[in-house]
């Protein structure tokens, strides 16, 4: 992920913090000469509004409230935090993710997956340094094939320093989508840097699917135009265009890390229009099970 609005600035540990403060600060409504979709799915937002977050920074309901509205999002997949499956009350219907600490804690899933009040995991690779594979994690994966919910992982890279890099790459969810075809497997952020490989392993795989959340962060309108539709726009193009499946990409934005609206915005000109009530809304629902 770039940095907003540090031009031409990798993100490494600063990204969290100033990207929250300065998305607060900004003005909102700048250009956007591309229409919003009628209604939106949010395939990643979080929502701890207590500050506690690694993400970093305190925002609100309201505030979600607020950037769901004027982005036309109808619907949220929530990511808890590491080690969490307490849901969140949020404005609009959503499905929750038990969030994956370094330790799974499998019978709180387990009694969360039970009693529907969560309806699909978070692995957060790179943060906990355990590989999509790790026998930690099959329990987990066993409770999600039980339930018929989806595995979401985030990939590439990450706002904090000292997750490792080589447990986010996505090459290695292949192996993991070949090894539990009865497990769905949502690839977050499209692997970034590691587009090319995302978008590879979702294509090639019946079982994976794949969101281009937070490729850059911040509100995309502050953006130099050409750092946009390199880092957001082409690439979301590239996977597109490579995965050569309209039901495989998801709209995600990362919320409150991204302004949703502008990121809608340049998620919808890498899409043609025909096709954008299936990767900002169904294919979400249809994914997700809303
Ligand atoms: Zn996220």
């Amino acid at each position: 992920m770039v940095a907003w609005p540090f031009i031409g600035f990798r993100s490494h540990g600063r990204r969290g913090a100033l990207a929250v403060l300065l998305l607060v600060l900004a003005p909102s409504g700048c250009a956007a000469d591309h229409p919003l979709p009628d209604r939106v799915l949010d395939a990643h937002v979080h929502a701890a509004f207590d500050g506690a977050e690694s993400a970093g920074g305190t925002y609100s309901a309201a505030e979600m409230e607020r950037a769901f509205a004027a982005a036309n999002v109808t619907g949220a997949v929530v990511m808890l935090p590491r080690g969490s499956a307490g849901t969140r009350d949020v404005p609009v219907p959503s499905r929750q993710c038990a969030g994956i600490g370094p330790e799974p804690d499998v019978s709180g899933v387990a009694a969360a997956l039970e009693a529907d009040a969560v309806a699909c995991i978070k692995i957060y690779l790179g943060y906990v340094h355990r590989a999509p594979d790790d026998a930690a994690y099959a329990p987990i994966y066993d409770l999600a094939a039980r339930h018929g919910v989806p595995v979401v992982f985030h990939t590439g890279d990450t706002s904090t320093s000292d997750a490792k890099l080589k447990y986010a790459h996505p090459l290695a969810l292949d192996e993991l989508a070949v090894d539990r075809r009865d497990m769905t497997i949502v690839i977050a952020h499209c692997g970034n840097p590691w587009i090319e490989t995302a978008a590879e392993i979702a294509y090639k795989n019946p079982n994976v699917y794949i969101e281009c959340s937070a490729l850059m962060t911040g509100d995309m309108d502050e953006l130099d135009p050409e750092h946009l539709e390199r880092y957001v726009t082409d690439a979301i193009r590239y996977v597109w265009g490579y995965i050569e499946d309209p039901s495989k990409l998801m709209f995600g934005s990362d919320w409150p890390l991204v302004d949703i609206e502008s990121y809608v915005r340049a998620y919808a000109a890498a899409i043609p229009p025909e096709h954008h009530p299936a990767v900002f809304h169904d294919n979400a629902a249809r994914v997700f099970g809303f």
